[in-house]
This record gives structure tokens, C-alpha cells and sequence, in this order.
């Protein structure tokens, strides 16, 4: 049997450039990438379409910026029809993005999707700055197509139920996975080399180890997670690893705290739904939440940070000058400070017949990783804010048409400026507003086949087709769990300083830092903070303000680190 390797695309009409990028991706690349170079528009246009008529894997196409009259983002939108996983990238002179034409269509071709990012073209040899662009776009491409090192592989009768709570756990976790199902050829093949007769469904490690039907903890413990905490006293513990509590513990960390996270699943919280953040400093290309996620781990970790996740905060009190914070598994730590950086999660729909189909075509958030499995499909999203938009402009980049449900009859309420008209703009979005989602069904495979939506203004109700539907309608915060131990404010979220500093709640004569809940000692950064901005980066600041605050509250309160 022939195994097709994927190919490598480049077409530059300038010869000396396209044999400059020919050598680089020859020399680096031809022992697992078929390198393809031709030079012109046309050539290109006919060999990617052979090569779709072939099925061959398509991983990244490099166009020069000029091509003849056209321009050669041209051409890179149009190859998302042809080779839905392949990375664009758009071949420039050294120094011409300070053309302020160049510049203006680099940038409209990113927004409009066209291209993944510009590459230089490779000036020396070996050119590593080009090398650098390349190889994160083939770490991208292998990501969307699920071949990216150390994939986990789990292998299950039907989609929902356990299977599907096994990816949610290994999604939190931020570890690359693949779904199979059991009489697929690939899961066949799975079984056959893990052992017939196991408990579906299995859970295939890359280092070989097989788990059948894993429980949550073992699962993320062979997924490299550390579960338990080291010791039961710390200086400082901050509950919630997603953007607040992870930068929290880099400079609790690093400021010599003791630090301790405690996440009910893994890293990165919502971030990690996020399929490319691009308004975080310092990512002119953007940054998954995923990678984000992982980085900021490393960075707490190598600090000394400890973690110990898939524990859930199950209640806080204070007592003796301590925090002591009540775990899941039943066990309590304890510091002179604590952090709640427990996000915000997104409200259920609750239609039966919706809920009953989730991981079978139906997802809470989750679009950044299901994107890629959307070709073709006929796909909705529900939801008005800027997560919602940003999720079918990603999806849209992948599925036949996306239709976004609003429940509100503008765009503009809930969203963006410039995320309205990429909505707007792209073509295989519709919106439909004042719309929403009151049921729907699978068909005879248990995948989403079809919805009920209705017109909220007439109560009229319409079914149409769809394989796949997001829902992304809002969060709440995630304080349930508090009790009354802080003062909460509308919607639950926790208030904090000024806010809590004449009302009642605050029990002692200092007045509380900004951040300090109704608890002393207890500081809220990022989401779930009543007034927070619901960003990444203002979370990641929070935060680190949090432990800022946490030296004054040492120093006034005479603490001394453990
Ligand atoms: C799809 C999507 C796209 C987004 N895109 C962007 C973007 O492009 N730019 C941007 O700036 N922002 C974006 N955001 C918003 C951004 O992700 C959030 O503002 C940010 O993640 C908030 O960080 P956080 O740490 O406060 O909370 P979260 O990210 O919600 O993390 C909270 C963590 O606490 C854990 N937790 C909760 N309760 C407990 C408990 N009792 N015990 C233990 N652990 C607990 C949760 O499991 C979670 O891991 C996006 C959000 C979503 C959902």
C-alpha cells in the first residue's frame, strides 16, 4: 500500500524567490512532506485541485503576495474549499509591511480569514526565522487534523454519555485527543493492538498505556496531571487555574509564596474553548487558549507553583487567622491567603431533547476543538456575545454554512464592532435574530440531525437540517460553591473592595484591598470577580495584582512565609 505523505504547497511567480523557499523546504522538510513549487497562479489553481481530486493531505500553502495581477491571498482563500486543513501563509518581501499598502492587505486578508499570517521570504541558508513560521503552521495543521504528537485516542460505542465526558476531561487538561468509534477501521485497529474484550470505552496513551472506561482522576493522573496537593499548609492558595489563578501562581510563585492551584479539571478554564485569542499581547498572529494555557502552566510550574487538579473548592472558612479551604476528595488546605479565581462556566439551554444529544453533535463551547471535524457540515451556533461571533467566523472556516441564533434582534447588543462585520462579511454565515433553539433530534446514527428553532416575535417554529450545534449563551459565575462565606452581587458574582467596604459584610477595622472579599484574607481576580471585564488579559492582570495584594496583607497583618 502507498501511504500518501502531505504536501507542502508554494507558488511564487519570482523565480529566485520560489527556488530560495524551494531549498528551505526541501532541505528541512522532504523527509515527511511532499514539497511542490510552481510558479504561477494557474499551475497552483490546477495542481491543489488534482490534489484534492486524490484525497492527498494538503498541510500549508505559501503564496507569494504578488502573483501576476492578482493578489496571492486570492488564492489562499480560495484553498480552504479545496484543502479545509491546510495553513495559509503569505509570502512577502523583507520590510515591506511598512508599505502602507502591503500593510492595509496584509491585515484585511487576516481578518477576512484568507490567511493564517505573512512569512518572510527566506533570505540565507538555512533561514531559521522562516524555518520558525513554517514549523508553527505545521504544528497547527497536525493539530487540526489530529496528528500532532502524543494524541490520545479514545475508543467508544456512541459519543455521548462517558465517552464524551472522557474528551471534556482531557480537553481541561489541555492534552491533544481523538475520538473513534469502536467500528470504525481505525477503533478496529485500536482494540485489536489494546486488547479485545476491554470496557469501551478505552483510552489509547502515546507512551502505550491503555485505560479502560478510566474514572476522571486516573485518567488525568496518565495524562501527566498531579492530582493531590504535596502537603495540607501553603502561603498562598489560589482555586481556579484558568488566565487569573495561572498568572496568580506565576508571581505567587516567583514572589516566594508557597503557592498552591486547585482546578476542578486542568488548565486554562475557558481560555482553552478559545480558538485563537488575538487581542493578548504580545501574539501578533494570535495564541490558541490551549497554548496559552499550557505556556503559563510551564512558566507557574517552573517557579515551584504545585497544582492539584480535578479537585473541586467545596466550601472556605476562616479560622484562626487561616483560610481553610474544604476539597472534593475530603481533604482541606489551608493558608493566611486565598485567591478564587474560579471563572465563570455557560449556562445550560435545557431542552430536553438539546441536552440529551451533547458530545453527539450538540457542544458547550468547545468550537475551537471541534472546528476542524465541521467540513462540510451545516452547522449552528447559538449565542450573541463576542464568543459566539468568534465561533462561527472559526467554524465558518471550515463547515459548508454557519448560522448564528441571536435571541436579540441586533448584532450590535452584544457584540463587537469589528466582530459584527466579519459576521456580516463572511459569506457562509447567516444570523438569524430574534431566534431561538426549542428542540431537536438525532437521526438513526445518535448524531444531531435536525433542530427547532422559533421566531420569538410570532411563537412561529421551523425545523432545519444540522450536524452540528454550539451553545454559547452566556455565563454565570462559578460561586455556587461559596455559600455565604463572600458577599455576592448581581448574577453571583463576587464583590470585592470598594464595593464591600461600607454594605455590612466587611468585618474588620482596616478597610479591605480592592480586590479583598467580604472574607479578609480572601481576594476574587478574573471572571468570576463582580465587574470584572471578561478578558484574558484582564484576568491575567488581576491576577497578578492579587498577589500584590497579598504582600500588603502579609505586611499588614505581620505574616511570615511558611
Ligand atoms: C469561546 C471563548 C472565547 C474567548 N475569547 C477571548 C478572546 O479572544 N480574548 C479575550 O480576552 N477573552 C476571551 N474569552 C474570555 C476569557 O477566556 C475569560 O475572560 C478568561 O478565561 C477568564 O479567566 P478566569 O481565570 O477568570 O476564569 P476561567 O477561565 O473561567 O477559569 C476558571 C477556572 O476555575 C475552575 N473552577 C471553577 N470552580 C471551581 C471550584 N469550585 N474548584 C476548583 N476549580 C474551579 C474552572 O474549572 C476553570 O478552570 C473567551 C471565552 C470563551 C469561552
Amino acid at each position: 500500500m502507498v501511504v500518501s505523505v502531505p504536501v507542502i504547497f508554494a507558488v511564487d511567480e519570482d523565480d529566485g524567490a520560489l527556488r530560495a523557499v524551494e531549498r528551505e523546504l526541501v532541505d528541512r522538510y522532504s523527509r515527511g512532506y511532499r514539497v511542490i513549487c510552481v510558479s504561477s497562479e494557474e499551475e497552483a489553481m490546477a495542481q491543489l485541485e488534482t490534489l484534492a481530486e486524490a484525497g492527498e493531505d494538503v498541510a500549508l500553502v505559501l503564496a507569494a503576495h504578488h502573483l501576476g495581477q492578482a493578489l496571492g491571498d486570492e488564492l489562499l482563500g480560495k484553498v480552504r474549499d479545496l484543502h479545509a486543513h491546510a495553513q495559509r501563509g503569505l509570502l512577502i518581501e523583507w520590510g515591506s509591511w511598512g508599505d502602507g499598502q502591503t500593510a492595509g492587505e496584509i491585515f484585511e486578508a487576516m481578518a477576512r480569514r484568507r490567511i493564517e499570517y505573512y512569512v518572510i521570504r527566506p533570505s540565507q541558508s538555512p533561514d531559521e526565522l522562516f524555518h520558525q513560521s513554517v514549523s508553527t503552521f505545521l504544528l497547527e495543521w497536525a493539530n487540526a487534523r489530529r496528528v500532532s504528537p502524543h494524541t490520545v485516542h479514545i475508543i467508544s460505542e456512541s459519543w455521548t454519555g462517558r465517552a464524551h465526558e472522557l474528551k471534556e476531561v482531557l480537553g481541561r487538561c489541555a492534552v491533544p485527543h481523538s475520538f473513534l468509534l469502536a467500528d470504525s477501521p481505525e477503533g478496529r485497529t485500536f482494540m485489536a493492538e489494546s486488547g479485545d474484550g476491554e470496557t469501551l470505552p478505552l483510552v489509547v496513551f502515546p507512551n502505550g498505556t491503555v485505560l479502560a472506561n478510566p474514572t476522571n482522576l486516573e485518567l488525568a493522573g496518565a495524562a501527566g496531571a498531579t492530582i493531590d496537593p504535596d502537603r495540607r499548609e501553603y502561603d498562598v492558595i489560589i482555586i481556579g487555574g484558568g488566565p487569573a489563578g495561572l498568572s496568580a501562581a506565576v508571581y505567587g510563585a516567583s514572589e516566594g509564596f508557597r503557592t498552591l492551584v486547585v482546578d476542578n479539571g486542568g488548565i486554562g478554564g475557558q481560555a482553552t474553548s478559545s480558538s485563537l485569542i488575538r487581542n493578548y499581547l504580545g501574539f501578533p498572529r494570535g495564541v490558541s487558549g490551549r497554548r496559552l494555557a499550557e505556556s503559563a502552566y510551564e512558566q507557574a510550574w517552573v517557579f515551584g507553583a504545585k497544582f492539584a487538579f480535578m479537585h473541586d473548592a467545596t466550601a472556605i472558612r476562616r479560622e484562626d487567622g487561616r483560610i481553610h479551604v474544604a476539597l472534593s476528595d475530603g481533604g482541606e488546605v489551608s493558608a493566611p491567603a486565598v485567591i478564587l479565581a474560579t471563572g465563570a462556566t455557560y449556562r445550560r439551554l435545557g431542552v430536553t431533547e438539546i441536552e440529551a444529544l451533547v458530545g453527539a453533535g450538540v457542544f458547550y463551547s468547545g468550537p475551537a476543538y471541534e472546528a476542524p471535524t465541521t467540513v462540510d457540515e451545516e452547522v449552528y451556533v447559538v449565542g450573541g456575545a463576542n464568543s459566539a461571533g468568534q465561533a462561527a467566523l472559526h467554524l465558518a472556516e471550515f463547515a459548508r454554512r454557519v448560522t448564528l441564533v441571536v435571541r436579540g434582534e441586533s448584532l450590535a447588543q452584544g457584540m463587537s464592532h469589528y466582530l459584527v462585520e466579519q459576521v456580516e462579511g463572511a459569506p457562509n454565515i447567516d444570523v438569524r435574530l430574534g431566534t431561538e433553539v426549542v428542540g431537536g433530534g438525532a437521526g438513526d446514527d445518535g448524531w444531531l440531525e435536525r433542530l427547532t428553532l422559533r421566531t420569538r416575535a410570532d411563537g412561529t417554529t421551523e425545523t432545519v437540517a444540522a450536524e452540528e450545534l454550539f451553545l454559547m449563551i452566556g455565563a454565570r459565575p462559578n460561586t455556587d460553591w461559596l455559600s455565604e462565606a463572600c458577599a455576592l452581587g448581581d448574577g453571583g458574582f463576587v464583590r470585592t473592595g470598594t464595593e464591600i467596604a461600607g454594605d455590612g459584610t466587611w468585618p474588620l477595622e482596616r478597610n479591605p484591598f480592592s480586590l479583598e472579599t467580604s472574607m479578609p484574607g480572601v481576594f476574587a481576580a478574573g471572571d468570576v470577580r463582580h465587574g470584572s471585564i471578561n478578558r484574558v488579559a484582564s484576568a491575567v492582570g488581576e491576577g497578578s495584582i492579587a498577589i500584590k495584594l497579598v504582600h500588603e496583607l502579609f505586611a499588614v497583618e505581620q505574616l511570615q512565609l511558611s
